[in-house]
């Protein structure tokens, strides 16, 4: 039997390195991740996402360092243990040829799952229309909500999704998104590898952000905005006409300094200015604007995960996220 510590952190990983030959991928990193929390892994392409699900797994093994899943060492999980994991790995592995509802059912054989199980799943991805058709047929939205479904069929007690949204349409996005929701609100256990943003800002109580194998930070989004992200005031003018726009952005070009971003909406000419909070020329700007131009709207803009990663991904000198 586990011990009450390891309930409480149902995922543990422990200065984990892996190389491959000369590639090192994971260099050395560890997390704890708590029981009832959907944990983010965010990092861009090539970070070492998929790498260190695979290893907690125990699918693949690392070159130091532990790691252990339900209070069971990665490279030791019992079939017990291993029906308690849900996992949809990055590549999806369904029957091409068997229709939707076939690849469940032969799941489920494994798994002893009710079909009144698979009734309601189905009805929940909205696949109950589709169930019968094979899945070549599927849009890939649809083939992502299909290994979410299996996934769940068994009622895991952790869920493993390793970037389950990537290029999808974003009504399935929404399901997904919807479906992961519930089935953490029965204070279960979600770790979920992402490079989207919002994805990890909706959904997310803890991130851990990975660059180039290694964490660059562990926080909340909200406590990373507030921490790295600039929080900054918007300055917005009255429409006007292309002309009159144009000839506004050069004359605010001329008193603000380049760093400060003048945008002007393509549709109906609304020049919005951006100046950081802390910026020392923030109250002269303000007032000279508000004297010369016609503003309709001044306030404040709080600080996007976008930024956050920029400026970490900056301080590390890796790649930059997709947005
Ligand atoms: P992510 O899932 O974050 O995109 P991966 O874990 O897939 O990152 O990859 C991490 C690094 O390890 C990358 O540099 C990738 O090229 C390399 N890598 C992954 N799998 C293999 C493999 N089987 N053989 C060699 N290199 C690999
Ligand atoms: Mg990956």
């Amino acid at each position: 039997m586990p011990g009450l510590s390891e309930m409480k952190h149902p995922v543990k990983i422990a200065n984990l390195k892996k190389s491959y030959g000369k590639v090192k991928a994971l260099n050395g990193i560890s997390l704890e991740i708590a029981q009832g929390e959907i944990f983010g892994f965010l990092g861009p392409n090539g970070a070492g996402k998929s790498t260190t699900m695979n290893i907690l797994l125990g699918l693949l093994q690392p070159t130091s360092g532990s790691s252990s899943i339900l209070g069971e060492n990665s490279s030791e999980l019992s079939p017990e243990i291993r029906r308690k994991i849900g996992v949809v790995f990055e590549y999806n592995n369904l029957y091409r040829d068997l229709t939707g509802r076939e690849n469940l059912e032969f799941y489920a054989s494994l798994y002893q799952v009710e079909s009144r199980r698979i009734e309601e799943l189905l009805e929940l991805l909205s696949l109950t229309e589709a169930a019968d058709r094979k899945v070549a047929a599927y849009s890939k939205g649809m083939k992502q909500r299909l290994l979410l479904l299996r996934a769940l069929l068994a009622d895991p007690e952790i869920l493993i999704l390793d970037e389950p949204t990537g290029g999808l349409d974003p009504q399935s996005v929404e399901i997904i998104h919807q479906t992961i929701e519930d089935y953490r609100s029965a204070n279960r256990t979600v770790f979920l590898a992402s490079h989207f943003m919002a994805e990890v800002d909706r959904l997310c109580s803890r991130i851990a952000f990975l660059n180039q194998g290694e964490i660059v930070t562990i926080a909340s989004p909200d406590f990373l905005k507030k921490y790295y992200g600039q929080q900054s005031i918007a300055v917005k003018l009255e429409s006007m006409s292309e002309e009159q726009a144009e000839d506004c952005r050069l004359e605010l070009r001329g008193i603000l300094s380049a760093e400060i971003s003048i945008d002007i909406n393509k549709n109906n000419n609304i020049i919005e200015i951006i100046i950081p909070l802390e910026h020392a020329e923030l109250g002269s700007w303000i007032d000279r604007i508000r004297k010369d131009f016609p503003v309709s709207e001044i306030h404040s803009r709080e600080a996007s995960l976008h930024q956050v990663f920029i400026s970490l991904a900056e301080e590390q000198e890796g790649p930059v996220l997709n947005v």
